[in-house]
């Protein structure tokens, strides 16, 4: 039977921890496999790329619930060629990115001059960014420059974002972006 270097990795990693405590006199075998079962029941495994850096590790996400559910784990990918399973602490802790108690469910707003954040819905946030974004182009946009060149652009408006994006999430944003007329088109990942 082909094994995988994914198969391969996942067992000697489970041998060398389990040896680790038979040298102690204690066995960790049957705790170690029910946590494992525990862990990767009905789960989904996709794969992904690390959002953190361009480096652009492989991951592999289990989601549980035959993949309707929640993620319950997050590692690197053994097969991936950039990161071959390893990963940075960054990469490592993906997973509290999408499950994380400490994360504000809905959006929070601190309007000008006020001093408290207040927690606001998405709808009511939605639609505020969309106002303020459209009344701030329509007054800033420039068709001609001072040469009298065809510019069609805003320079009072920059974007910052998203270190949590992927490749496809980042360029469907700078698109959007660059049809407003935007110029100024940061990402964080590069400050
Ligand atoms: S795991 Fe670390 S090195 Fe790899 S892409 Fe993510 S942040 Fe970069």
């Amino acid at each position: 039977m082909p094994v995988s270097r994914r198969t391969f990795l996942k067992f000697t990693a489970g041998a060398v921890s389990c040896s680790a405590f038979t040298g102690l006199g204690i066995s960790l075998a049957p705790a170690m496999a029910q946590a494992e079962i525990l862990k990767f029941q009905k789960t989904t495994i996709t794969t992904t790329v690390c959002c953190y850096c361009a480096v652009g590790c492989g991951l592999l996400v289990h989601t549980a619930d035959e993949g309707k559910g929640r993620s319950v784990n997050v590692e690197g990918d053994p097969d991936h060629p950039v990161n071959e399973g390893a990963l940075c602490a960054k990469g490592a802790a993906m997973r509290q990115m999408a499950e994380n108690k400490a994360r504000p469910p809905k959006p929070m707003y601190r309007a000008a001059g006020a001093k408290e954040w207040k927690e606001v819905e998405w709808d009511w946030a939605y639609a505020e960014i969309a106002k303020r974004v459209k009344a701030e182009r329509d007054a800033s946009f420039t068709l001609k420059n001072s040469k009298g060149e065809t510019v069609n652009r805003t320079e009072t408006m920059v974007s910052l974002g998203s270190a949590a994006l992927d490749n496809e999430e980042c360029w469907s944003y700078q698109a959007i972006q660059r049809a407003l007329g935007l110029v100024h088109i940061e990402h964080q990942a590069r400050i």
